[in-house]
């Protein structure tokens, strides 16, 4: 491995301790984890985290938030801040490790097309500037960078639940990293859904509505 890469994986910073936010073991999350082995798709192949093809192994501490920018600033990711969070997530807790060889062409997943079931892979390159949020699903995901080669005009995709390391490819529907959960945040898979900052849950806040946990009707 590349040495600066290596001082970067090994540089420890106690300071910066993340609570997990324990939005993943929402029972609804698991629930559409095991959907994604169901019969339209090729063997759950798009369920597999990427594992690390330079090592071989599997990272066991998680990376702060600062390593992982200095990492894609290693990779040459000019302003990392504008990065998806639901990608530096996955990368935080090791879901996605970029390899020293293939950079930000490291495969994110493979999956099959929503209209066509052929097979569409995502590399960390396409997915760099997907935002937190797939609004723009009604038009087409007119600026995504993860496309079918197979169907004509075929929409963009966005790449979902990187940040769980069950990640799939969506239309973006339900496509709603929440950063204000912990770390680099988590896939709350409702673009309705408002993060409380009281009691650390989601709640429907459409027309100005207040937390349904903190206030209940
Ligand atoms: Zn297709
Ligand atoms: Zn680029
Ligand atoms: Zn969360
Ligand atoms: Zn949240
Ligand atoms: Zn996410
Ligand atoms: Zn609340």
């Amino acid at each position: 491995m590349d040495e600066a890469i290596s001082n970067i994986l090994k540089k420890l910073d106690p300071e910066e301790q993340y609570k997990p936010c324990g939005h993943e073991e929402d029972p609804s999350k698991k629930k559409r984890k095991v959907e994604g082995g169901g019969s339209a798709k090729k063997s759950g192949a798009g369920s597999v985290p990427t594992p690390n093809a330079a090592t071989g192994t599997r990272r066991k501490r998680n990376l702060t938030r600062k390593q992982v920018h200095d990492l894609l600033e290693k990779y040459g990711v000019c302003d990392v801040d504008l990065v998806c969070p639901c990608l530096k997530e996955g990368i935080r807790k090791g879901h996605i490790q970029l390899s020293p060889h293939d950079g930000l062409d490291t495969v994110v997943v493979t999956d099959t097309c929503l209209m066509c079931e052929n097979e569409i892979i995502a590399t960390v390159h396409n997915v760099l500037y997907q935002g937190d949020i797939g609004l723009d699903y009604e038009s087409g995901v007119p600026d995504s960078k993860v496309r079918c080669s197979n169907c004509d005009n075929s929409c963009g995709y966005y790449v979902v639940d990187m940040c769980t390391g069950y990640p799939k490819i969506d239309t973006g529907k339900s496509y709603s990293h929440c950063t204000f959960c912990s770390a680099f945040g988590c896939c709350v898979g409702d673009f309705r859904l408002a993060h409380c900052s009281t009691c650390n849950r989601h709640y429907f806040a459409e027309g100005g509505a207040v937390c349904s946990n903190c206030y209940p009707a």
